[in-house]
């Protein structure tokens, strides 16, 4: 009997298409019971510790050192034994075998570090697995590849390594942070002492794996854990040379106090209140995702998020109906589902902050849009916002929210729109959406923004530096540009300057 000629049955047709739950296996992961500081390539038993949580659902994951200012003076001390036992001298080749081993080990493990980072952090698999483990090998193998040419790089300044840097890193990329810090250090041939943030020390911890496997020398990278006592301890510590910090811009300042006049280098990447500018000639579909991603990935837990929508008066309507519309169809919960487009908010101070500034909005005025999702009971847990009807004064029109939270605005001219996206403290990124390359252009010129993006958004690469102006610190990490603060220059006595 031919094909067509057979009985057809029933189908019965869904009536909605919800996904089925694609919840990723958490035991390609080990957890230990309970870590130490990973010093001089020993395992430093901690003095004192604190439970490391899952966000999601609150449970306890493992206990972690709180860091003493004794056991950050004996990384230091690693560091430095270790810089001036050879790493410093080590040839520019060698030093790039290790960060390309890294590298390897990074991709070859990148599941086992994508489930422990979605587990402790919150962010969903998907971005761990696709934005954060590979941006962060990424990075290594691009500084493997500056290690022997720095002479290139800088032509005729002489570059020299810094010493031994001291790194303080926030939690909302754990891995990725870590990887934007160490890489350029050990590329230039300086020495580590890392503070990953107290909510999110499991992936750096496992880092210290990693090295063993890739056979770095001891003490080339220390990483020791704490809260922000652990981070001011290694900031006053007499014999490191450079910090660098990514985090609040209130600890910003305070880090930058404490190191004034002491003559230690010192980059900042801090807070930020993006604007992403929307032109009546865009294509509004494609704003409409890069709007999303702009504010909802890792739940807007980003410096550098679109968390001021601006768009031109003329297309304020149609835009935001879609812009709702697309809400509606994101996926909030299980982090270590892979379907899910929202994960869990860090912690229960960053929920406690995002909701105060939430009220904030209502009470000044704005119009919230949730769309309807049913949150987990435990666990730490914000549906998607949009505001709209907000004036610039507004706090959530002013404040970093560091949450799932976007401010609506409109404008009518090129020019209305620069001067109300650079009528912020902050000045880390922006985003520009239009069909006019000219205008592109024209608008980049003039937004006070370390980055910014046309007709995309949060696009990182290795290559490309990132970094604020303003109350959003200064100096650059990527590319070449982010080299620069890990090396110091002979080059004025060569030209008598
Ligand atoms: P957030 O408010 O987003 O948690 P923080 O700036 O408080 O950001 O934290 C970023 C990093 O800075 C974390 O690793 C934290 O432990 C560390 N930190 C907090 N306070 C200090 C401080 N006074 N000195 C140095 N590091 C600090």
């Amino acid at each position: 009997m031919a094909e067509l000629d057979k009985p057809q049955r029933e189908v019965e047709v869904p009536g909605d298409w919800t996904y089925a739950s694609a919840p990723e296996s958490r035991d390609i992961v080990e957890i230990a019971d309970r870590y130490g500081h990973f010093v001089g390539g020993e395992w430093l038993e901690p003095t004192e510790t604190y439970e490391t949580i899952a966000p999601r659902d609150e449970e306890p994951l493992a206990a972690v050192g709180q860091a003493t200012a004794a056991d950050v003076g004996r990384a230091v001390a690693a560091a430095r034994t270790a810089y001036a036992d050879g790493w410093s001298s080590l040839p520019g080749s060698e030093r790039a075998k290790y960060l390309f081993r890294i590298a390897r080990i990074l991709q070859e493990r990148s599941r086992e570090f994508a489930v422990l980072e979605s587990l402790n952090g919150g962010k969903p698999i998907k971005e761990s697995r696709d934005v954060d483990l590979p941006l962060a090998a990424a990075h290594f193998f691009y500084y493997a590849g500056w290690a022997d040419k720095l002479e290139y790089a800088f032509p005729n300044r002489r570059p020299r390594p810094v010493g031994v840097a001291g790194q303080i890193i926030p939690w909302n990329f754990p891995l990725l942070m870590l990887a934007w810090k160490v890489a350029p250090a050990l590329a230039c041939g300086n020495t580590v002492v890392l503070k990953p943030a107290e909510t999110t020390p499991l992936t750096a911890l496992l880092f210290c794996d990693v090295l063993r496997q890739a056979e770095l020398p001891d003490g080339v990278v220390n990483i020791i854990t704490g809260d922000g006592r652990t981070g001011a301890a290694l900031v006053e510590s007499e014999d490191v040379d450079k910090i660098a910090f990514t985090g609040s811009t209130e600890v910003g300042k305070e880090i930058q106090r404490r190191l004034a006049g002491t003559g230690k280098k010192l980059t900042l990447e801090l807070g930020g209140k993006a604007a992403n500018i929307v032109f009546d000639d865009a294509a509004l579909d494609q704003a409409v995702e890069g709007i999303v991603n702009g504010i909802y990935f890792n739940q807007g837990h980003v410096c550098c998020a679109g968390s001021r929508l601006f768009v031109q008066e003329s297309i304020y309507e149609p835009l935001v109906a879609k812009l709702e519309r697309r809400l509606t169809t994101l996926r909030v919960g299980d982090p270590l589902d892979k379907n899910t487009d929202v994960g869990a908010i860090n912690s229960a101070a960053q929920l406690e902050r995002i909701r105060e500034l939430v009220a904030s909005g209502e009470e000044e005025g704005a119009e919230i849009y949730q769309p309807p999702c049913v949150l987990p009971e435990k666990g730490y847990w914000f549906a998607p916002t949009v505001f709209t009807n907000v004036a610039q004064s507004y706090r959530i029109a002013q404040e970093e929210i560091f949450g799932p939270v976007l401010s609506v605005l409109t404008f009518r001219t090129p020019e209305e729109a620069v001067e109300k996206a650079n009528n912020t403290p902050y000045g880390l990124s922006a985003g520009v959406w239009t069909e006019k390359g000219s205008r592109i252009l024209w608008m980049a010129h003039r937004l006070r923004a370390g980055v910014v993006w046309a007709n995309t958004f949060n696009r990182f690469d290795p290559s490309s530096p990132f970094g604020g102006y303003k109350e959003s610190g200064f100096g650059r990490e990527g590319g070449l540009h982010g080299l620069e603060p890990y090396l110091t220059f002979e080059d004025s006595e060569t030209f008598g300057g």
